[in-house]
């Protein structure tokens, strides 16, 4: 699904309240599922409220499959967004990774 590395590359950006195209162009409908502001449990969101870590300034991809947002390492592979709700020993943080989200 990554277009390459020549396609125009952001961060997303949220078009309307209910509108937001990732990084790679697509563009979501009904954002505030599951990625809820008053309902992620620490207080962040991908969307609307990501923290500072450092994948930040990488471009987001939606796994329409699992329902996640992921980012792309600058090598092209997806990384779980870390503002995911997930628990810190959640199996679904497992991906294939280059290291680069660590
Ligand atoms: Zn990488
Ligand atoms: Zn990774």
């Amino acid at each position: 699904m990554w277009p390459g590395p020549d396609r125009h590359i952001n961060d997303g950006r949220l078009i309307t309240p209910g509108l937001f195209e990732t990084g790679v162009g697509q563009v979501l409908t009904n954002v505030h599922w599951p990625y809820s502001c008053s309902g992620a449990a620490h207080g962040s969101c991908v969307i609307h409220n990501p923290s500072n870590h450092h994948m930040r300034g990488w471009p987001t991809l939606w796994r329409a499959d699992r329902k996640i947002m992921e980012r792309i390492c600058p090598h092209g592979v997806g990384h779980p967004d870390p503002d995911q709700p997930w628990d810190a020993d959640s199996h679904e943080w497992i991906h294939g990774c280059d290291g680069c989200c660590s």
